[in-house]
């Protein structure tokens, strides 16, 4: 069986520069990882039932439906095989409090190797939100941030206990980025 590798960290921290970065490092040396992005499973699925139109919404969705969502997604990764690097999310802040993005029946489907958390300060993130247009990402302070990094951390250690997964945490600061890809692609060899 290939290696599952989850990768996690709040919205904005850069998850998906790292990783296609780390991808490209590894492609080199002939380690092949397929990257699955965990929202656009869910979100194709809710864009054909017409409940959104943009994949920001999924999150202000009653829980019970993007919980119905997320059992579907963790269900086709599943099927996925040889290596794969799935982007996601250790908890979804979402206006009904943390929905875990990785509650118990989605870690027995995917059956992870490896937990990744991309981080960095607080201040840094509020930033890169700020300058990113593609995504309508919601307006929060850095401490805000701050909480749901914490928060993260928190849901991670109970992700490694239950999985017995392993949990590397990886800073991607600012004028920093090629520092977080080898530290990325060498947890990933
Ligand atoms: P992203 O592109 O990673 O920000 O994901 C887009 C959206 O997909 C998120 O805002 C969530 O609504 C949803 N999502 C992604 N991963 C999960 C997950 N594991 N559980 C629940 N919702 C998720
Ligand atoms: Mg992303």
């Amino acid at each position: 069986m290939g290696k599952r590798v989850i990768i996690t960290g709040v919205p904005g921290v850069g998850k998906t520069t790292v990783v296609e970065g780390a991808m490209k490092a590894l492609a080199t040396e002939g380690i092949i990882y397929q990257p699955i992005n965990f929202g656009s499973f869910m979100f194709e699925v809710a864009a054909k039932e017409g409940i959104v139109q943009d994949r920001d919404q999924m999150r202000k969705l009653d829980r019970t439906v993007q919980k119905k969502l997320q059992k579907m997604a963790a269900q086709a990764i599943a099927a996925i095989e040889g290596n794969i690097i799935i982007d996601t999310h250790c908890s979804v802040k979402t206006p009904q409090g943390f929905l875990p993005g990785l509650p118990e029946w989605v870690l027995s489907a995917l059956l992870p190797d490896m937990l990744i958390l991309v981080e960095t300060d607080e201040d840094q993130i509020l930033q890169r939100r700020l300058r990113d247009p593609t995504r309508i990402r919601d307006m929060e302070g850095s401490r805000g941030i701050a909480d749901h990094q914490q928060f993260n951390r928190s849901a991670a250690s109970a992700i490694g206990v239950m999985t017995g997964c392993t949990v590397k945490i990886v800073k991607n600061q600012d004028f920093l980025l090629e520092q977080a890809i080898q530290e990325m692609a060498a947890a990933l060899r």
